[in-house]
């Protein structure tokens, strides 16, 4: 049966679990090598502090233990020289209009030249923050003018912080509300609803007041845990559920990861806490088969990376590293199957009139809202991840349907550093969360044998 689910009405994955559990465990130290061992993709640079949560405020959500720290490197020394801010500040330049790619290629020239040979223009610099209208993500501004801080990846594992409560449950809660999908007009008919994410689409009053009585109703239903049946139900249409499978597998990933890499507060030991695997996904195999669907997903979207990463960059002032680098993705996209069989992004977006269209503009902007949520999430360790794994959802749908299909003129959007860096490192943390479900498993069966 091509779908991960038996009842699936439309296979939007074609692979089982034990398919995907082999393929992972080929792949899985291809994956681990390349978001760990090699400076391209384990440093990355994000404004965590300065953003505002958009939404609300958010001083009550603040998370006050040391688990939920970061730490930044403060020292340049400590980074590769190329992203070094001295190196970084040769490409500031006015910024009194929005300059067009062409022109910020151009200004980036001659410190391109001055760095030598073999630097492309993917690799110093992300162009800046403004939203390219294929992009799912908001960007991470790379570039000195951009406040933001370098943060070794490996040295802030994703696992238990001890954030929880109100502010964590309003996060999510927000998160999931972007599942209400409703038809987007045109923006300056956008109006405010008290609660619910801005810019909203242009709603009707009664439209609104359903939008209200569903925040209601949402919040009701995620605290009781029905929200999850009521989505994931087969009356949503199939993006719909894409999308809301997408968010459930992200959690269902982060939960893995804070339950397999616990801290028992009594003994001060970390290690995987079995009762918090049952509570949160053992018994919920909803959750587990949106995370096995996020792992389809995002392999199938650096699959089809294999010819793009051919032409790209990777510019650590190190070529013997960047050709290492390279090699080593060229290896692991090469390593997946091609072809629709893990995951048929084709059948999705098929209604090229101007309500599919319009559904597709939708899920764009409904998953930009998810990823300016992050700057919500009151634990700096949880706002890494969350906005890493955002952009890296938000990039691999950027590949899956803007990348077009070899069709004559098709541009494939230029992917910025941090996109590249964010896939990557997402899919390190499912592939990593379905060896821990594994780990997870084996205990349950000892638990039972009483070994
Ligand atoms: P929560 O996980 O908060 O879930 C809230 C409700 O959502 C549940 O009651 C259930 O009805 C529903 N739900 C739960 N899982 C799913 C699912 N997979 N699909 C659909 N619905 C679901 N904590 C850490 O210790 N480490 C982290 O790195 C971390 N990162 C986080 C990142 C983000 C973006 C956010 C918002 C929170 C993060 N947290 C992290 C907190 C963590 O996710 C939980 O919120 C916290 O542990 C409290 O858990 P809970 O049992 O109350 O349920």
């Amino acid at each position: 049966v091509c779908a991960l689910e038996p009842e699936a009405k439309v296979s939007d994955a074609c692979a089982s679990y034990a398919d995907l559990d082999s393929l992972n465990n080929r792949l899985y130290p291809y994956i681990r090598n390349l978001a760990n061992n090699t400076d391209f993709f384990s440093y990355y640079r994000l404004n965590l502090y300065d953003k505002e949560c958009p939404f609300w405020s958010d001083e009550n959500g603040l998370c006050g233990n040391i688990a939920c720290a970061v730490t930044t490197l403060e020292n340049e020394t400590q980074i590769p020289q190329i992203w070094r801010a001295e190196k970084l500040s040769a490409l500031e330049g006015p910024k009194a209009q929005h300059p067009g790619r062409k022109q910020q290629r151009e200004r980036q020239r001659p410190l391109l030249d001055q760095l030598g040979t073999g630097v492309g223009e993917s690799c110093v610099v992300e162009y800046d923050d403004e939203c390219d209208d294929r992009d799912y993500c908001v960007p991470e501004d790379e570039t000195a003018s951009g406040k933001g801080d370098y943060v070794s990846l490996a040295e802030n594992p994703e696992r238990f912080t001890g954030y929880a409560g109100e502010g964590a449950h309003q996060v999510w809660e927000a998160i999931y509300r972007e599942n209400c999908f409703s038809r987007p007009s045109k923006p300056e008919d956008s109006v405010n609803v008290p609660g619910l994410s801005a810019p909203f689409p242009a709603l009707s009053e009664n439209q609104a007041q359903a939008a209200m009585d569903f925040k209601h109703v949402m919040k009701a239903a995620i605290k009781s845990g029905v929200a999850e049946e009521a989505l994931d139900s087969e009356e949503a249409c199939l993006e719909k559920r894409v999308f809301y499978r997408v968010i459930s597998g992200m959690h269902a990933s982060i939960s893995t990861h804070l339950c397999h890499d616990y801290l028992n507060q009594t003994t001060g030991q970390w290690g995987p806490n079995l009762q918090c695997y049952k509570e949160r996904l053992h018994d919920h195999p909803e959750r587990l088969s949106n995370l096995y669907f996020n792992y389809a997903l995002v392999l199938r979207a650096v699959g089809k990376l294999r010819d793009y990463v051919q032409d790209y960059t990777f510019c650590t002032g190190d070529p013997e590293q960047d050709q290492l680098t390279k090699d080593m993705i060229k290896k692991l996209a090469g390593a997946i199957p091609a072809g629709p069989q893990i995951f048929d992004e084709s059948v999705m977006f098929t209604d090229q009139t101007a309500d599919g269209i319009s559904l597709k503009e939708d899920f764009r902007n409904r998953f930009r809202n998810v990823s300016r949520i992050m700057d919500c999430v009151g634990c700096d360790k949880c706002r890494l991840w969350g906005k890493i794994q955002t952009n890296g959802f938000g990039t691999a749908l950027k590949v899956l349907f803007e990348f077009g299909n070899g069709h004559v003129g098709d541009q494939k959007p230029l992917l910025r550093r941090t996109e590249l860096v964010a896939l990557i490192n997402t899919l390190d943390k499912i592939s990593a969360a379905m060896k821990a479900l594994e780990t997870f498993r084996n205990m349950i069966v000892a638990e039972r044998d009483g070994t």
